[in-house]
């Protein structure tokens, strides 16, 4: 099957991958896909429980416009992957909110909105805001030549003076891209800016199973070639130039080039190199509740919630299996219009996601890794409710929890780590000819971000000079 020389194999089908595939196939080029997993997506994949379908990891699609705005990430994505916008059938966040003590600052996608929140809570600070945002629109966010770390909270701190409003900004952008401890890098700072509140959040109908049905239904009618069950065991390197890689089957597919989105480290590693993890690797716990109920009996009318416990943010691997102090609560029901108040009891989901600590969850022999799963589950819920108030809701339909470990084994990430290395490699250069990083080490992370890289890349590595 599949024999014969292939123009270029991209090893993983998450995001990235399927952006890079999509890209190259349209360009004609004759591309195998290949994935570890029965099924496409990696962290942004799906699963049924319970027979309850799931979304692993989607809470937001990120850089929301409507239709037809020009220049901007998500209808530029659409125009290079050849998606129809309106395919993607987007549903917009009713409200989000970035919550601390005693104080929350609420956005929907009109920027103005956070504008307002912030000259009504900061008055003070107002006018640092608006220089601070009005230098962010001046950052050369896309610039792929590697450039040395710049910590956005030293950039942010030249402009805010209150400690708190700095904190309550970076919240949100730290949970949806941030592989540094309690920092990011300015340029990935004003990506996310861009992405969270100048854009803003929307779901596709059907989660991001739509999507993905999309990128397929492209991908193969260009000629793709996907192979599922088909991981990548080996890479045959002759110094700087890949010859092959081997599959779990030890069959060996060839190609004139190759990209990969599994990761740095994990490349590298299936390339014989021994290296060591850049540290820290941060990663997540992530809890999801399907509940029968009325939500509107709940008083839970945020589609997001960032919160947090204190003034200050640790963004850092916690000393316990899970951080309570901080995390995300997500409602994904409260995408698109309020429907009319129901009579009738319907199911709605609860997802929330802490930082993690690998280690303390990899340690556990397993009947009390079992246990721990259980109390964290029930931790977490509580936690959401503390930060959410209102009725909580009583009748659970079916829950779940992934641990670092379920993320580990699940995308072969190291560690668990969903935004990969705190190093990014931004040209996609990891020290071979013909074989190029794309996703989460290359840099543009999230759903959004991993599809620009993979196109990025494939437009950068595998068609510069085409006509
Ligand atoms: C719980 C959670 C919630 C999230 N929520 C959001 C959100 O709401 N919005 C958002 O924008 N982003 C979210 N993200 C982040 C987003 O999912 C990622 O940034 C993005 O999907 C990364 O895509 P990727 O292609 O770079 O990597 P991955 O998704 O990790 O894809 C890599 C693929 O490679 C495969 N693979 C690995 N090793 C091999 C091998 N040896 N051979 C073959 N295949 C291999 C994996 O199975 C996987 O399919 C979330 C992530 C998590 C974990």
């Amino acid at each position: 099957m599949n024999e014969g020389l292939w123009d270029v194999i991209v090893i993983g089908a998450g995001m990235s991958g399927l952006g890079a595939g999509i890209r190259l196939a349209l360009a004609g080029k004759k591309v195998l896909l290949l994935e570890q997993h029965h099924s496409v997506g990696g962290l942004n994949g799906f699963y049924t429980k319970n027979k309850i379908l799931y979304d692993v990891g989607l809470h937001a699609l990120t850089n929301f416009v409507p239709a037809g705005t020009v220049g901007k990430p998500l209808t530029k994505l659409c125009r290079q992957l050849r998606i129809p916008y309106e395919a993607l059938q987007l549903q917009e966040q009713r409200q989000s909110r970035i919550q601390f003590p005693g104080i929350s600052l609420c956005f929907r996608n009109q920027f103005e909105g956070l504008v307002e929140e912030i000259r009504k809570h900061f008055p003070k600070e107002i006018d640092r805001f608006l220089k601070l945002h009005a230098a962010i629109a001046t950052v050369a966010d896309t610039d792929l030549i590697g450039m040395p770390f710049c910590s956005a909270r030293e950039q942010v701190q030249q402009f805010l003076r209150d400690p708190l409003l700095i904190e309550m900004i970076l919240l949100p952008l730290l949970y949806y891209g941030s592989a540094q401890v309690n920092d990011l890098d300015w340029r990935q700072f004003a990506i996310l800016y861009k992405a969270i509140y100048q854009e803003g959040f929307a779901r596709p109908k059907g989660g991001v199973r739509t999507l993905l049905r999309l990128l397929l239904e492209r991908f193969r009618t260009e000629g793709g070639v996907l192979r599922t069950q088909a991981g990548v065991r080996s890479i045959d390197c002759r110094d700087r130039q890949v010859v092959s890689v081997e599959l779990a089957s030890g069959e060996k597919c060839y190609a004139k080039q190759f990209f990969s989105s599994i990761g740095w480290m994990e490349t590298q590693m299936l390339c014989g190199k021994k290296v060591l993890p850049i540290l820290p690797r941060l990663t997540f716990m992530e809890t999801i509740t399907t509940y029968e109920g009325r939500l509107q009996d709940c008083g839970w009318n945020d589609t997001i919630v960032f919160f947090n416990r204190s003034d200050r943010v640790f963004y850092q691997p916690p000393e316990s299996f899970f951080d309570e102090r901080s995390g995300v609560i997500c409602i994904p029901e409260n995408y698109g219009m309020p429907k009319e108040p129901s009579s009738q009891p319907v199911r709605f989901t609860l997802r929330t996601t802490h930082l993690a600590n690998f280690s303390a969850w990899k340690v556990l022999p397993s009947e009390a890794y079992r246990q721990q799963r259980h109390k964290s589950l029930f931790a977490s819920r509580a936690c959401a409710f503390s930060v959410l108030q209102g009725n909580p809701p009583e009748c659970v339909v079916d829950e779940d929890l992934f641990t670092p470990l379920t993320i580990e084994r699940f995308t072969g990430h190291v560690q668990g780590a969903v935004y990969g290395s705190p190093q990014k490699f931004r040209d996609g250069r990891i020290g071979y000819d013909n074989l190029f990083l794309c996703g989460t080490d290359q840099g543009f992370l999230g759903i959004i971000g991993a599809l620009l890289s993979g196109v990025s890349m494939a437009n950068y590595h595998g068609l510069r000079g085409m006509p």
